[in-house]
């Protein structure tokens, strides 16, 4: 790879996926990650394999199927997390990758581990080691790096490349550092620590301070060529660097960063945007740079005119080429199968068969609703169909009376799916302050799970008065279960109410 080129290194599975309430099932971490390869990102890290079966399978699964990026694993300096990592990403062969990290700080030292530099110094040496002996390519991470002492970050790198590692990241954990800081501790190390010519060294900056972005970028002013960073800056805490906004910023203003460039296909940038925020049930801020709704939105009318004459005026980027506005004509309840497919594709989407089956009939049902379909009520249908999510109970019919002077009412007709046997249907009605409530309460009368709601949004999926409605909740269902669930409809209270049964469903899932 050319001198010039900076490696983007995609963690929105593994850090993004961290963020309390974003965790996404192995359908939507595969689809994710087709879409990142299809942006062209490096190297995607696809988990942290020696959590749980699932960060596992996952892993695996993303190694086995997408094809292009490098694909990284997690694991702690530990032999047990290392050996999980390298099962995971051994179907990748020799674009696999292993990342270990150690804490390095003074903090991390004395309270994490107890244990003086010269044993982590140790610890860092054996695991680089073991990782190498199992993969050529190891990247290894001094935890909370931009607090630790220059001198000991110095004699660790250098240690780390000794045992072989080929990529040093060295991370701003806490969000704590300042672009003239966090650059000229880059700067530091590589002017003195032995062989760091010889290995690529790497960002990852957090976002307490709203300065992980900045911080990445001084990090390239000063040898950085590798960024790490999420979709959409979603993370722990405040999240990671925003990976769109990198590589819009590494691209608009070449003149400062220099000739380095990104793979990043650009145009794919919103369609990922929009399949990471719809994966993790994280709404993206409409005032958030390059993705949000108002990213390009101007309504000064001294703008307006000032963007019509010539768009530079008032535009730094031109958002036709980050895939803003390229919405085709919307497909009506009289496009056919064959128009459908094919805007499918040019959506991203690889379906099976069956699914554009299922697919095909919500279709059309939804065509009789509204008028015009568009690609985001394409993109929503897609992700209800093609959900992986075991439907035990699955609504059959819903109807709510409410209004001044009513006391809400719903009934409620479930379909329980039989396993062997035949499915049976369960009707109940109920109350509530408001129909939201009594069909959720309604529900829980039947399906005897109760889930407290932790968090409700809803959110209009198109344009135009008849847009489908696309409620995204959380809901507690004890024992630590905190589960999102998806649900869609141009009624709202239907909407509310599958999106409540998706989650239930999970849970059904998740207690087997
Ligand atoms: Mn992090």
């Amino acid at each position: 790879m050319s001198q010039d080129r900076i490696i983007i290194y995609d963690t929105t599975l593994r850090d993004g996926e961290q963020c309390p309430g974003a965790s996404m099932n192995q359908r939507e971490k595969m689809e994710v990650a087709h879409q990142l390869a299809r942006l062209g990102v490096d190297v995607i890290e696809a988990g942290f394999p020696v959590i749980s079966r699932g960060d596992f399978e996952a892993v695996r699964a993303i190694a086995r199927e997408v094809r292009g990026p490098m694909i990284s694993g997690l694991a702690r300096c530990v032999p047990k997390d290392i050996e999980a990592a390298a099962r995971a990403i051994q179907p990748a062969g020799k674009r696999g990758r292993i990342h270990v990290f150690l804490g390095t700080s003074k903090i991390h030292r004395q309270y994490k581990f107890g244990k003086a530099q010269d044993e982590i110094l140790r610890l860092a040496v054996q695991g680089v080691r073991l990782a190498r002996k199992h993969c050529p390519n190891v990247q290894f991470s001094p935890e909370d790096g931009s607090r630790t002492e220059w001198d000991f970050l110095v004699r660790i790198v250098e240690a780390a490349i000794s045992a072989g590692a080929t990529t040093i990241n060295i991370p701003d954990t806490v969000g704590y550092a300042t672009p003239k800081e966090y650059g000229a501790m880059f700067a530091h190390v590589l002017a003195n620590a032995r062989g760091a010519r010889n290995v690529v060294f790497s960002a990852h900056c957090h976002n307490d301070l709203g300065l992980a972005v900045a911080n990445s970028l001084s990090g390239v002013q000063n040898g950085v060529r590798q960024v790490e960073g999420t979709i959409n800056g979603i993370g722990e805490r405040a999240g990671n660097a925003a990976l769109e906004e990198v590589s819009m910023a590494l691209r608009t203003r070449r003149d400062v960063y220099g000739p380095a460039d990104t793979g990043v296909k650009v145009s794919e940038i919103m369609r990922t945007s929009r399949l990471v925020a719809r994966m993790c049930g994280f709404v993206v801020q409409r005032n958030k740079a390059i993705v949000g709704d108002n990213a390009f939105a101007h309504s000064a009318g001294i703008h307006q005119d000032g963007i019509l004459k010539k768009r530079e005026t008032y535009e730094i980027m031109d958002p036709q080429e980050i895939g803003w506005g390229v919405t085709e004509l919307p497909l009506t309840k009289h496009s056919g199968r064959h128009a459908l497919a094919l805007r499918l594709k040019h959506l991203g989407y690889r379906l099976a068969e069956r699914n554009l089956e299922a697919i095909f009939a919500r279709f059309k049902a939804l065509g009789d609703k509204k008028k015009f379909v568009y690609d985001d009520d394409l993109a929503t249908l897609v992700d209800a169909a093609a959900s992986d999510v075991v439907e035990v109970w699955s609504l059959d019919y819903l109807s709510v009376t409410s209004g001044s002077g009513v006391v809400p009412t719903a009934t409620v007709r479930l379909t329980r799916a039989g396993s062997g046997r035949a499915s049976t249907t369960h009707k109940d009605a109920g109350t509530g302050d408001g129909p939201v409530e009594a069909a959720l309460r309604t529900i829980d009368r039947i399906t005897g799970r109760q889930g407290k709601l932790l968090d409700y949004q809803l959110r209009a999926v198109s344009a135009g008065k008849d847009a489908i409605g696309e409620v995204t909740i959380k809901a507690d269902f004890g024992k630590g279960q905190v589960l999102t669930g998806k649900g869609a409809s141009t009624d709202i209270i239907e909407a509310s109410a599958r999106a409540y049964l998706n989650a239930v469903n999970r849970s059904f899932a998740r207690a087997k």
